[in-house]
């Protein structure tokens, strides 16, 4: 049959999938680039050593399965402790395929609170799975009420809590994250990706409440490029994911970049400390009536979420861009984040950029 691949895939392609749109990345090209939460500082730089550790890869052999020397650094740089296993992802995004993938099935429902981040929502549909949001409160903290309703009507296999929160920032209290992990029947996921700029890690909790896993990652503290997320759990669980894993999912460049950059975590850290500190000025700076904005949350990510006068997030994106400053504009998401803008912390220079632009355009 000679038919063309366009009708040949709407005849035999997921009509669902023939549906959706490809997960957009903005164009970023000579722009300063403050709209994905990545590190501003390029890693290694000129650091003795790298060239030397990419160079020995062996690339022509398949890389070590388990990506032990990687596992046994996180174990170190991250204090997980003994009891807990790890498993690796190519980004935690794979993770988040993976533990969707374990669960998938008819009568499956993945809960999580929004706005949060969207690739639990997109995965759980490109897998079939129903998804259910709860709204956060007004203050986007965790409406733990509307969250033990949904857990008791649905019965979760799984509960994705972002914990700082992607794109608020806010941390959820201890307290109510605990409720959740107590009132869940399925498996509590905390996703952990701004951990460095924050405090209060649940990892903690993982020895009272096996039932919950930890899910980090590499891509917010400096190396986005490598590709690395890692889930911490009880061994039961990860048994579990390491099962659908697909085989040597971590290439051995990525492996060998990462031991060596975990070598020098501390390096790492010490910059998202430097973060923390032009994040918070930018957030006292933002509050300075030029710049219009109605709010300004406060954060423990490396990045800030504000809200515009009413109707302006769109012009102010756009005027932005317009002046090379690439922003994420989050009007339209979510009914809680209506005129809201999600501003990356940078460089302190590119910081200053976005504060002119920011006082130019409004
Ligand atoms: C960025 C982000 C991720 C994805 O990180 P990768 O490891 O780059 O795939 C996961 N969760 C949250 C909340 C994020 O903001």
């Amino acid at each position: 049959m000679k038919d063309s691949p366009k009708t040949r895939a709407s005849r035999i392609v997921r009509s669902d999938i023939q549906r959706m749109s490809a997960y957009h990345v903005q164009n970023a090209e000579g722009m300063v680039k403050l709209d994905a939460m990545e590190n501003p500082w390029a890693w290694p730089g000129d650091q003795a050593g790298w060239p030397e550790a990419i160079a020995n890869v062996q690339a022509n052999r398949y890389p070590d399965p388990g990506a032990g020397g990687v596992i046994r650094r996180l174990r170190d740089v991250m204090a997980i402790p003994d009891a807990m296993d790890v498993v690796l992802g190519n980004g935690s995004d794979e993770l988040i395929q993976l533990l969707i993938q374990m669960v998938a099935g008819d009568n499956v429902t993945i809960l999580s609170p929004e706005p949060s981040f969207v690739m639990y929502r997109v995965l759980a549909e490109t897998n079939r799975v129903e998804y259910r949001g709860v709204s956060l409160t007004a203050d986007m903290q965790l409406d733990v009420p509307a969250m033990l309703a949904a857990i008791n009507d649905l019965q979760p296999a799984l509960i994705f809590l972002a914990c700082p929160n992607n794109p608020t920032g806010i941390r959820y209290a201890e307290s109510d994250i605990r409720q959740i992990i107590e009132a869940a029947t399925g498996l509590v996921v905390i996703d952990e990706a701004y951990i460095a700029f924050s405090e209060d890690s649940a990892l903690p909790l993982l020895d009272q409440y096996p039932n919950a896993v930890v899910m980090r990652t590499l891509s917010k503290v400096g190396l986005a490029g490598l590709r690395l997320g890692m889930l911490i759990g009880h061994p039961d669980w990860i048994t579990e994911v390491d099962k659908i894993r697909l085989p040597y999912n971590i290439g051995a460049l990525t492996q060998a970049a990462a031991e060596f950059a975990l070598d020098r975590y501390d390096e790492l850290l010490g910059q998202a400390r430097e973060l923390v500190a032009m994040r918070e000025a930018q957030y006292l700076t933002l509050q300075d009536e030029r710049y219009r904005l109605r709010h300004v949350w406060k954060s423990d990510a490396n990045f800030l979420l504000v809200q515009t006068e009413e109707g302006r997030a769109r012009y102010i994106f756009e005027g932005l861009r317009d002046q090379d400053v690439l922003i994420k504009c989050l009007d339209g998401g979510h009914p809680l984040l209506k005129d809201c803008l999600r501003l990356t912390i940078g460089t302190s220079q590119e910081n200053r950029q976005l504060l002119a632009a920011l006082e130019k355009v409004v």
